[in-house]
């Protein structure tokens, strides 16, 4: 448990052997306590950018504005920031932890493992409690990010929100539309896959924090609380299936294409799964993984997504086995079908490969060169 400290203890070693302190700080020490999982390990200290890279060999610059700086110790990246406190460098550690948003998130630890934690914060951890640094309201004045950063460790860590920092939220709510984009998905997206949504959405909907970010903000508050969704992806594919609300607002939320992309696809099979006429056509037009996932969805639903789901049933079961995944596979190209026509490039080579694919997948066509051969040249006029 107490090996995963092990490289850090040795970056604050050298830190203090060059009379620079330096601590655990953060997740990692909540975490520690909490005796949860450990993904990575943080260091604060007194000593500047500058100086942590001269102090080690391998270091990368990962934000050297912000004063963190990544030293790489036996392989392992390690995040080491400078103390700071609101916006610029300090070189206390009061400071530092009193920046900091959540009691819990503000203990710092030795290389011994011996905490310093003068805002209580293990007593916090003990009572599942998340409580910000000092008054609320300021702090969400400081940075409306910590109102969904409370909802964020609520729903992954299952702590109550302290009733004042809760008040303090609801009160303040409207002032996350002022935060990036970027920072919000990042949370957002944080709170999607601990799992334990779910059981938080009360609490979610009660924050109002929803009704002042883009695309959510369209979102009905009473399906979202009776809908069941352990993924990102799922819940907004549901959310603007119901709502329909326009899948080109998606870009409003910055998130990469391909999670814009899986999105409208699960969106597409939800519309769509139950009006094709050979389930075949369906298993090949998009992944087995993302067919499983949305019948999972659906059957998680019942009531609301109450759909028939023979076709999703049975486009997974042979998926597997299609004779061919993709266009490529087959045993013929466009070049191929233009020599034995003789004709042209033009929108009619699309509609034949397209044809070809579906008798391919519906079996009846062999995927042979020969089969396609044969076919073409008697069903395509030159
Ligand atoms: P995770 O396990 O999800 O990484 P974490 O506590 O490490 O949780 P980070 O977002 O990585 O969360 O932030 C690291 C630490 O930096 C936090 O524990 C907290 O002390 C501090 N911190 C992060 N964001 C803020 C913020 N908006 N305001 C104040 N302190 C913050
Ligand atoms: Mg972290």
């Amino acid at each position: 448990m107490t090996q995963v400290f092990d490289n850090g203890k040795i970056v604050i070693q050298v830190l203090n052997r060059n009379n620079y302190e330096g601590y655990f700080v953060g997740g990692c020490v909540r975490d520690y306590l909490l005796k949860r999982k450990i993904k990575d390990v943080d260091i604060t200290t007194n000593a500047t950018p500058d100086v942590i890279e001269q102090l080690f060999k391998k270091t990368i610059d990962v934000g050297k504005e912000h004063g963190t700086i990544i030293v790489v110790m036996n392989g392992e990246p390690i995040e080491v920031t400078t103390y700071r406190s609101e916006s610029e460098y300090s070189d206390r550690l009061d400071d530092d932890l009193k920046h900091r948003d959540f009691t819990m998130n503000a203990i710092a630890m030795n290389e011994e493992l011996v905490v310093y934690d003068p805002y209580e914060g293990q007593a916090d951890i003990k009572n599942q409690l998340i409580k910000t640094v000092g008054f609320a309201k300021e702090r969400f004045e400081e940075d409306a990010l910590r109102m969904l950063r409370a909802l964020r460790f609520s729903t992954q860590l299952k702590f109550q929100i302290h009733h004042s920092t809760f008040e303090a939220i609801i009160q303040h709510a409207s002032s996350i539309q002022h935060v990036s984009i970027e920072r919000i998905m990042s949370e957002i997206k944080k709170m999607y896959e601990s799992n334990h949504i779910n059981q938080n959405k009360q609490q979610i909907i009660d924050s109002s924090l929803f009704n002042f970010m883009p695309v959510f903000k369209q979102f009905n508050q009473e399906l979202y609380l009776n809908f069941k969704t352990n993924n990102f992806p799922e819940e907004i594919a549901t959310q603007i299936y119901f709502e329909h609300v326009d899948v080109e607002r998606l870009t409003e939320l910055r998130i990469s294409n391909d999670e814009i992309n899986e999105i409208k696809l699960i969106l597409k099979i939800l519309m769509h799964h139950q009006s094709y006429k050979d389930a075949r056509i369906l298993s090949y037009d998009f992944e087995k993984s993302l067919l499983e996932r949305s019948l999972k969805l659906i059957n998680e639903n019942q009531v609301i997504l109450s759909t028939d789901t023979t076709n999703l049933e049975f486009a997974i079961s042979i998926s597997d086995d299609l004779p061919i995944k993709s266009i490529k596979d087959l045993a013929i190209n466009g070049r191929d079908i233009m020599a034995i026509t003789n004709r042209g490039p033009g929108p009619w080579l699309k509609e034949t490969l397209q044809k070809i694919v579906y008798l391919v997948v519906t079996d009846q066509l062999e995927n042979t060169t020969e089969q396609l051969n044969e076919w073409v040249s008697q069903h395509v006029k030159d």
